[in-house]
């Protein structure tokens, strides 16, 4: 097990493998990633270079990954790029975010190369508002709601980011749905991060009030220590889990959190981008294991609680 200098251990890696994606949502993050930061959209890692890169991370004790973007299931070697990383000796945990346009046709595959579960972008179960948000079509992410469902990949979260006036009046009908699809709702504060400040303003909808509501109704309430302390309230035909970042000393002080750049970037917090290791250019320019390893460890060494009281 490899432990950061605030003693936090560090147990997922978060890796984009694109930047490129089909959606266009104004709110994006992008996981942090920015030309300026990370030189050039242009350089993506190759299918090899993302297994071996999780290889060497699960020997330090990583044991659980998550594909990001970009859109992910934009990759034309996606299905290798899972087969490749469910095939690593203690991987125990491989998923996938994605915008689920594309999982209608390729869950069943998805699954039977060995990805765990998805989390699903859901911010609206309306028609337009999602059109207007996102330029897509709900017909599709719902079909791929569907067949995550049906083939296992279990559990599907729907992530639900929520924006002041476009979204915060839907949270209900999204809980119900939740009950009825067979998934997880989990509800998101907007993060400050790749967008102006002024969306930020307009936009950013603090959940404080929705926990106070759902601790009323949940059976049970659960702290995931190891996740950012985030809540889970245990509803009786759902779960709802709250992702409340913005300082949030609590949120940082369980980070396990490492990012790995679609360009090859170890990426130490999603809010900063002066502390980034590159290690595609190392590995494209020969380096072993063992070099490779001690960018991990270099990576680990420069992690530092973002919203942090001392
Ligand atoms: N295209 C994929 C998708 O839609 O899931 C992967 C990339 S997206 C950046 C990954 C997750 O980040 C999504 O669940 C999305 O809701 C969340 N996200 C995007 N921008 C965000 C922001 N500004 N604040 C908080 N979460 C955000």
């Amino acid at each position: 097990m490899i432990y950061d200098n605030f003693g936090r251990p560090v147990l997922n890696l978060r890796i984009s493998v694109t930047q490129r994606c089909n959606l266009n949502c104004p709110y994006c993050h992008r996981e942090g990633e920015t030309p300026s930061s990370t030189g050039s959209f242009k350089r993506e890692m190759t299918t090899e270079e993302i297994i071996q890169l999780t290889k060497i991370a699960v020997g330090l004790g990583i044991s659980k990954a998550k594909l990001t973007g970009g859109e992910p299931l934009l990759r034309k070697d996606i299905l290798q790029i899972v087969e490749g990383m469910a095939n690593l000796q203690g991987l125990k945990d491989l998923s996938m975010t994605t915008n689920g346009v594309h999982l209608g046709f390729l869950a069943k595959d998805l699954k039977q190369k060995g990805l765990i579960r998805v989390n699903i972008s859901f911010p609206s179960l309306d028609a337009k508002t999602y059109r207007n948000l996102m330029d897509g079509e709900l017909r599709e992410v719902l079909k791929g709601v569907k067949t995550a469902v049906d083939v296992g990949l279990h559990p599907v979260k729907l992530n639900m980011l929520i924006l002041k006036g476009i979204n915060d009046n839907e949270i209900e009908k999204m809980l119900s749905f939740a009950e009825h699809s067979g998934t997880i709702l989990q509800l998101i504060e907007l993060e400050p991060v790749n967008i102006s400040q002024d969306y930020y303003e307009q936009h950013h909808f603090n959940l404080d009030a929705t926990q106070k509501q759902l601790k009323e109704q949940a059976l049970e309430v659960r702290t995931r220590k190891n996740m950012q302390n985030r809540k889970v309230y245990f509803l009786p035909k759902t779960k709802v889990e709250i992702v409340k970042p913005i300082e949030n000393t609590q949120f940082c002080r369980r980070c396990t959190r490492l990012r790995m750049t679609s360009d090859g970037k170890l990426k130490p917090c999603l809010m900063r981008n002066d502390n980034l290791v590159d290690i595609l250019g190392p590995l494209r320019n020969g380096a072993n294991d063992k070099e490779l390893e001690s960018l991990f460890i270099e990576a680990c060494k420069r992690r530092k609680p973002y919203w942090n009281s001392n």
